[in-house]
């Protein structure tokens, strides 16, 4: 232990503390801008760059930044001193010298930590007036918009992307004060390899990283009195929209998210769980069909498009592993466009998919080439739970004072399996409740895989089904993705089953949810709120799913069969980011 003192307090921390996590200890905030830590992720940004959280040292002639200076014996810090509190305003003055006033119209307005803490510091007047960087918006990837005028160099976005993410899209590009964070030689999003899982908006302090809206397009489609407009809402969303209106975190809102997208005029509203339930009677089919044959094992996931894009850029030779099914949003959009519009008597193309996920992948998913059936796109357009509560907050809606009503039907009733899909792990333990029962011909008691549930971002498990032990993994966030496929590749390890999210803890923590400052604590419960949903669920199985079982006997036929690969599978992956980006329907609007 090392002794110091923090304002005159006494404080014992373990060497290698930090000054920032030592003052933690007794209670004293340092403010911090550019440090981000979250431990679970091992996620930590500690460049030093914003100068926010200095502080004097005895002895030292310089400020040290508190978030990269370690302790040391006998070390006196002072954290409140008129050179420091002057010194911080100083270097938060000059961040927003060159930042774009536009706090009235940015997305991020009110959920900025730049516009917060120069709110917490008392700034009110600009200091330093002087020339400004201007540089283009790229929105070219219909998902990701980059704005690098509000962008503070803080390098938060590099680290997730590079180091927890591991995907390398993006860099400190330029010199001086022209140096932006981009994609390498300042390319256009489209063109990189980045795969929109969204991560990087998640920790950008500022609206420097924001997704791609499409509010404008939903409204102008709600008021289109020729179409027939169509919501479908992920299970993620249910768990996190609430936030937004000062709800508990991890709260099911479900009755009234419905509630309220029927107030702003959606013409029939579907789960998105439905689909969940759709793509466990898809994908179990094939996964009976790969372990029983023993072949094309481990059979990866395909449900999240940020894990898709990855594998077709990092490992395209691991591409035959993927199961062929669309994913829940996409097969959802295609069965409403197919058996619902028969059903209704409704020409398709009249008909308007609307997703509300939380995601970014989503966007550029519902876009890409080979995601529509029989010509006909499945999902126009793709808004997140942010961009949701803001068209709840603009059409009067408030979630906190709204009676709960329910999903229409054919497409609006699920399993507990099919909510389970919004949190790491779902996928797979709602796969084995199905797999389980096809497989052996038993009824499976204990729905509950507790051995797959939990926070790590790898978790392994062998799980026996009848005579076989099968070995499963669960994977979220790509950095652990890679390490895991790494071993695949060179047969260090081997699975029968791996189920994979680009989202670390999956999609509850999408980039498309609130943004959230306890972010780990808010993921854990978002998760519980799902399992509390499965858990008073009645049907818990996809293939118990009465509507489910209806689509396959009057529409569909058995699984597997002709017409569900017609309309639920999706063949040969796209590898050509340039072909898929030139072939791409991309909706780019204002926002
Ligand atoms: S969306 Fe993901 S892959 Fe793309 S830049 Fe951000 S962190 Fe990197
Ligand atoms: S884009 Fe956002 S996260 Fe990245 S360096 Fe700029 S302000 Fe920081
Ligand atoms: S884990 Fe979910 S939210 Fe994240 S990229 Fe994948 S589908 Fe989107």
């Amino acid at each position: 232990m090392i002794n110091i003192s923090i304002d005159g307090k006494p404080v014992s921390v373990q060497e290698g503390t930090t000054i920032l996590d030592a003052a933690k200890q007794i209670h004293i905030d340092i403010p911090t801008l550019c440090y981000l830590k979250l431990e679970k992720m091992n996620y930590l940004n500690q460049v030093a760059s914003c100068r926010v959280c200095v502080v004097e040292v005895e002895g030292r002639r310089n400020l040290a930044p508190a978030c990269a200076t370690p302790v040391h014996e006998g070390m006196k810090i002072i954290t409140n001193s008129r050179r420091v509190l002057s010194s911080r305003r100083k270097n938060l003055e000059l961040i927003i010298s060159n930042h774009p006033f536009e706090c009235l119209l940015c997305a991020k307005s009110t959920d900025c930590e730049l516009q917060r803490m120069v709110w917490e510091f008392g700034i009110n007047t600009q200091r330093f007036d002087g020339e400004r960087s201007h540089h283009e918006i790229d929105k070219s990837s219909g998902a990701l918009k980059r704005d690098p005028n509000k962008c503070i160099m803080c390098r938060r976005c590099e680290t997730m992307c590079n180091e927890v993410q591991t995907v390398g899209a993006l860099t400190a590009f330029g010199r001086g004060f022209s140096t932006v964070v981009s994609p390498a030689e300042s390319m256009p999003v489209a063109n990189s390899n980045c795969v929109y899982c969204g991560q990087c908006i998640s920790v950008c302090p500022t609206a420097a990283l924001t997704g791609v809206g499409y509010i404008h397009e939903t409204w102008r489609a709600l008021f289109d009195p020729k179409k027939t407009v169509v919501v479908q809402v992920a299970p993620a969303v249910r768990v996190a929209i609430g936030e937004e209106f000062g709800l508990p975190v991890g709260q099911d809102v479900t009755g009234r998210l419905v509630a309220g997208l029927r107030h702003l005029g959606f013409n029939a509203i579907f789960d998105t769980t439905f689909g969940a339930d759709l793509t466990i009677i898809e994908e179990g089919k094939e996964i009976i069909e790969r372990l029983e044959s023993n072949q094309k094992l481990p059979i990866l996931t395909s449900c999240c498009p940020g894990w898709i894009n990855f594998l077709n850029y990092h490992f395209p030779n691991l591409n035959y592993m993927v199961s062929s099914c669309k994913s829940p949003q996409q097969m959802t959009g295609a069965i409403t466009k197919t058996y619902y519009a028969e059903k209704m008597g409704i020409n398709p193309e009249d008909i308007i998919v609307v997703s509300v996920m939380p995601c970014i992948a989503k966007k550029y998913e519902a876009a890409l080439p080979g995601e529509e059936t029989y010509g006909i796109r499945d999902v126009d357009y793709v808004i997140t739970t942010r961009e949701l509560a803001k068209m709840f907050k603009e059409g009067s809606v408030d979630l906190r004072h709204i009676q709960d009503e329910d999903f229409d039907n054919p497409l609006g009733k699920s399993s507990g399996a099919g909510v389970i899909f919004g949190g790491s792990g779902g996928v797979l333990e709602a796969a084995l409740r199905t797999v389980y029962e096809k497989m052996t011909g038993n009824e499976l008691k204990d729905v509950n895989f507790t051995a797959i549930r939990g926070m790590n971002g790898i978790r392994e498990a062998e799980i026996k089904i009848g005579e076989r032990e099968i070995k499963v993994a669960v994977i979220s966030g790509l950095g652990n993705t890679r390490k895991v496929l790494e071993k695949i590749e060179s047969g260090e390890a081997y699975y029968d089953i791996i189920e994979i999210m680009a989202c670390p803890g999956g999609c509850v923590n999408g980039g498309g949810q609130p943004y959230a400052e306890e972010r780990e604590e808010i993921i854990k419960m978002r998760i519980q709120g799902l399992y509390e949903i499965d858990r008073t669920k009645q049907v818990r199985k996809s293939h118990n799913n009465p509507a489910i079982q209806e689509l396959y006997q009057s529409f569909l036929g058995e699984a597997g069969s002709q017409k569900a690969h017609e309309i639920l599978h999706i063949h040969g992956l796209m590898v050509d980011k340039k072909k898929v980006v030139e072939e791409a329907d991309f909706k780019i609007f204002n926002v």
